[in-house]
């Protein structure tokens, strides 16, 4: 079995909402051999912090361990990460055959191990594990909790897992809920193109998620203008451009400096 590309499809078959982290498509360990089992786990990340705070550590890595460590990882709001398509790195050493590396689906979900989870989270785990059963023709006993499958671990923590099953098992019996489109999707519907030397509100859209996303020049505003005159600023001025362009670039985008249907999604989505 190749790169599992299909993945983004089979999250969007649950109804919600959808992130697909830029470079998905070709990152893992090599590609995903099989798939016989599915792991939970918890991030064990801040118990604040956004929807998704881990989502560097789970696609990159920590000391010791490198990315990407699960192909899903589940935000508190039920949106959902599409991370890898290969191989990855979330447990080992398996007690369970159908459950290695090489063979089964990591979904890491945010929360710090001891905080309640989210219903709307809860939900898209469910609705998320049923799916992946749906597409590999699992049973749903092979849905098991990282601690299942690996007595070091304790994740996910204040899960049942006999409940959650349960949770599948019903899902199962009916239809796939329909896809929608994600937010970001439905927005950029209704953004316009922006160029260099463009003047309105949007502008100032795209400085605000430039800056809520770190993805400013160091200095970049602490000059004439000041963080707050430069939030303002309704003009598509040539810095903002190279700021753009840093970020397309970084986003593995085309770097013309263009806000368009490309550029919108990434400065829009929550990561
Ligand atoms: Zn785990």
């Amino acid at each position: 079995m190749p790169y599992l590309t299909q993945l983004a499809d089979v999250a969007r078959r649950t109804g919600h909402p959808v992130v697909e982290v830029p470079g998905w498509r070709t990152r893992g360990h090599g590609p995903q051999p099989e798939v016989r089992g599915i792991v939970c786990h918890h991030t064990a990340g801040p118990r604040a912090g956004g929807d998704y705070p881990s989502l560097r550590v789970v696609r990159d890595g920590r000391p010791g361990l490198g990315g990407p460590l699960s192909q899903f990882g589940i935000g508190r709001s039920g949106r959902i990460y599409v991370i890898a398509a290969g191989r990855c790195w979330h447990n080992a050493p398996s007690t369970s055959p159908l459950h290695t590396n090489s063979c089964s689906i990591g979904i890491e979900a945010e929360n710090c191990g001891s905080q309640p989870w989210p219903r709307a989270q809860l939900d898209a785990y469910w609705t998320l594990a049923a799916e992946l059963c749906r597409e590999f023709g699992l049973p749903v006993a092979r849905v098991k909790a990282h601690r299942e499958v690996n007595r070091l671990k304790p994740d996910p923590a204040g899960i049942d897992m006999n409940d959650f099953r349960a949770a599948v098992a019903v899902l199962l019996t009916g239809p796939s809920p329909a896809p929608r489109a994600t937010w970001t999707e439905e927005i950029v519907r209704d953004l316009p193109l922006l160029r260099p030397g463009a003047k309105g509100y949007d502008v100032k859209t795209v400085r605000a998620n430039l800056f809520a996303r770190g993805g400013l020049a160091p200095g970049r505003y602490g000059g004439q203008l000041g963080l707050k005159a430069w939030l303002e600023s309704t003009e598509y001025d040539d810095e903002l451009a190279v700021d753009v362009a840093a970020f397309q670039r970084e986003q593995g985008l085309d770097d013309d400096a263009i806000v368009g249907p490309a550029t919108w999604p990434a400065l829009l989505r929550v990561s």
